[in-house]
């Protein structure tokens, strides 16, 4: 039944965003569990938002690194990898002696302990290298870890699209379909989302990057665009949710070949979507690549319009689960910009304010 109490700003449903809404004069608003994030007057359907609305409660991930490699760095689809990655980090020779799943989330938690004092729960994210180039046993293995940690309520899982056999979506499915384990519902046990009525929160974000095959290859991604649309068919109705990553500013790639990107992502009709910037890290073709003038990467202003540009074309459904990208300091090269979050994310719903405009705003107007 919907509630008659006003939306007010700063809720906690809106507090990470500058634009809460002005609710003063609403009327009739939904329950609190059905608003949207035009409810809450955001002008994108942030990640953010989904998690608390999701769990009823702040939720943040931990990234994992569970020592997988990547079949365009081992030889099995190309070597050398993408241009923008330091692949090298992914050899058995190089690599650091890390902590085990749970002692990496333990790690992990702590060091976010003080950004987010009240955040108790987390989703383990299998981030580096790619997550499912392994045999369905040990996949099962690592993800059962993480999930017995006693905070962690889901699965966020990083891959190439071209590197999900049947077998791993089989695997994937399963966990999806999964009522959560016990310490979930009980952690969870005060929120408003019931979710211990819901199946566990299992997503997969394969790195699309573009849709267009001269970008993929000038990366050496290894794969083209059919392999991701592949790989969202054979993942549709598997219960776990689908997302891809993007980045804008790719040599070569105009504005209007930016938007096609926006407008497959909605055809495609995914869950979400993670965008970025190509910038660059140290010990990477790209680094070469920029060192010489041969890539430009964009300035800040530019690409604040184009990420606006881009939000505008999607869907007001899809979740927009990040806007911009970096990496640590010491590993960084550029754009500097990037490294200042927070003034990214600002400049962006600044943009958005100035407009007037807001997620699916051209969307709408393309598709009907
Ligand atoms: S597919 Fe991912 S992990 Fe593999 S080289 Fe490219 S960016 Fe790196």
């Amino acid at each position: 039944m919907a509630s008659t109490k006003p939306l007010t700003p700063g809720d906690p449903l809106s507090a990470d965003h500058k634009n809460s809404c002005d609710t003063t004069t609403a009327a009739v608003v939904p329950s609190r569990r059905e608003w949207t994030w035009q409810d809450v007057g955001l002008p994108y359907y942030s990640c953010g938002f989904f998690l608390r609305r999701r769990f009823g409660r702040c939720v943040q991930k931990v990234s994992i690194d569970a020592g997988f490699t990547c079949p365009n760095v081992d030889g099995t689809v190309t070597t050398g990898g993408c241009t923008f990655c330091d692949n090298r980090s992914f050899s058995p020779s190089r690599r650091l002696p890390r902590a085990g799943i749970i002692g990496q989330i333990d790690q992990s938690i702590s060091r976010m302990r003080l950004r987010y004092r009240n955040c108790h729960d987390f989703l383990a994210y299998f981030q580096p290298a790619t997550n499912t180039y392994a045999p369905v046993e040990r996949l099962r293995t690592v993800y059962e870890e993480a999930l017995a940690h006693p905070q962690v309520v889901g699965l966020v899982i990083g891959t190439r699209p071209d590197c999900v056999p049947n077998d791993v979506l089989d695997l994937l499915e399963e966990f999806a379909r999964r009522m959560p384990p016990p310490h979930v519902a009980e952690s969870l046990r005060d929120s408003e989302a019931a979710v211990s009525e819901k199946p566990l929160y299992v997503a997969v974000e394969y790195g699309m990057q573009t849709i267009h095959n001269r970008s993929l290859d000038w990366m050496n991604r290894g794969h083209h665009h059919d392999a991701m649309l592949d790989a969202v068919e054979r993942s549709r109705g598997r219960g776990f949710e689908i997302g891809a990553h993007v980045i804008l500013g790719l040599p070569g790639e105009s504005h209007d070949d930016m938007m096609a990107t926006a407008r497959e992502l909605g055809r495609l009709s995914i869950d979400a979507v993670k965008i970025h910037n190509l910038y660059c890290v140290k010990n990477t073709l790209l680094a070469d690549q920029v060192a010489r003038g041969e890539v430009r990467l964009m300035e800040r202003a530019e690409y604040v319009r184009t990420v606006v540009d881009f939000i505008e074309h999607l869907p007001p459904t899809m979740i927009v689960d990040r806007i911009s990208g970096d990496a640590p300091p010491d590993y960084f090269i550029g754009p500097t910009w990037c490294l200042d979050k927070p003034a990214v994310k600002t400049a962006v719903l600044d943009e958005f304010a100035r407009r007037g405009t807001s997620q699916g705003n051209r969307y709408l107007s393309k598709t009907f």
